[in-house]
């Protein structure tokens, strides 16, 4: 995991000398309002210009990026002359300034953006304002692929952010909605990293500790009184999570919520908590003693009471058709995530999940 985290209150005034070694202008990729509004945009401003860089500030990134959004952020970036990225906001700006560092750097026709082959990225950093997808520790850039359907993946170690400045007091004005889906997102990520036939005792343990911080704030994220603390304890948790998943990768569950996403515009966070309990059912069933070795480790009681839990947050189902379970299921049955389970469903399987998850009409 190579990109250096700096956390605290303030980090970002007082370690604005760590922007000067990444270049002469920085590209700040965020979204149209929140990096604003939260005091981060105002923060990175002030250090870019205590240290004599220049930069321009492209806002205009929206939820789930496409790629035609990424493309025309990265020819902004690629006009403005900036030779590094500072992005700031929740997963999507993120991603998509992880795109431009790309994009911005070298050439890539669209038929070659998630092809894995890329030579060279602009210097990134990384500002959560979000308890996030983990995206400031991770190699992963998601981005809405409207020609595979899907949300994709841009993977390349060029992309792990420089530097990711984890600070707290940015998350104060993320509505309650937003907080729950979030928080369910980075559970997903840490109980989905120890389903990974990649998860080891290291990745194991930064998942167990996460998921149990991110459960301990549920009281809290469904009251709507998230403390400063827990708000810090959930931005750490998140980031683990995404240090879990920068080396396990993600599981059916994630490449099963991209078609809710992608089809329904359910969001991400909860796409995965809609179906993080039913999946976890079957490897109960199809491997007991992992679901068993995952409950002690998480303190989660298991699958059942889970489904519980996250219903309690989530709240109403969205409904699903038959032809949109059928169409889901064999998506995420042909999905690249399937290979990287312990426990890897068949199709019917997977159309279950869906149909025990969600309301099937
Ligand atoms: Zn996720």
């Amino acid at each position: 995991m190579p990109s250096r985290v700096i956390a605290g209150g303030g980090c970002i005034r007082r370690h604005a000398r760590e922007f000067l070694p990444l270049g002469k202008k920085a590209a700040v990729v965020t979204g149209t309002r929140s990096a604003a509004q939260n005091g981060s945009l105002a923060d990175v401003i002030f250090a870019l210009e205590a240290n004599g860089q220049e930069y321009r500030v492209l806002d205009k990134v929206m939820s789930n990026p496409t790629v035609d959004c990424a493309y025309e952020c990265a020819a902004a970036a690629k006009s403005s002359g900036a030779d590094f990225v500072v992005a700031i906001g929740g997963g999507s700006p993120l991603d998509a300034g992880k795109a431009v560092a790309l994009l911005a750097a070298q050439d890539l026709k669209r038929e070659e953006l998630f092809s894995g082959r890329y030579k060279t990225a602009l210097p990134l950093v990384a500002v959560p304002t979000t308890a996030n997808t983990g995206s400031e520790v991770t190699q992963y850039a998601i981005l809405t692929n409207d020609e595979q359907e899907t949300k994709s993946a841009i993977t390349s170690p060029l992309l792990f952010p420089k530097i990711a400045f984890l600070d707290a007091e940015y998350l104060k004005l993320v509505p309650a909605r937003t907080a729950v889906n979030t928080a369910i997102d980075a559970l997903s990520h840490a109980v989905e990293g120890m389903l990974s036939v990649r998860a080891n005792m290291m990745t194991d343990s930064l998942a167990a500790n996460a998921a149990r911080e991110i459960v301990a704030q549920f009281g809290a994220l469904q009251a709507g009184n998230l403390t400063d603390a827990g708000r810090e304890r959930l931005l750490y948790a998140s980031t683990a999570a995404g240090m879990v998943i920068a080396n396990t990768g993600t599981t059916i569950v994630h490449a099963m919520g991209y078609s809710l996403t992608y089809y329904k515009n359910i969001d991400h966070g909860r796409a995965n908590g809609l179906l993080l309990a039913a999946y976890l059912k079957l490897v109960e069933q199809k491997n007991p003693a992992l679901a068993k070795s995952i409950y002690a480790k998480t303190g989660l009681a298991g699958a059942t009471e889970l489904k519980k839990l996250l219903g309690t947050l989530l709240k109403d189902k969205e409904s699903l058709s038959k032809a949109e379970i059928e169409l889901y299921a064999s998506k995420a049955a042909t999905s690249k995530n399937i290979a990287n389970c312990l426990v890897a469903p068949s199709k019917d399987k997977i159309a279950k999940i869906f149909t025990t998850s969600l309301n099937a009409v």
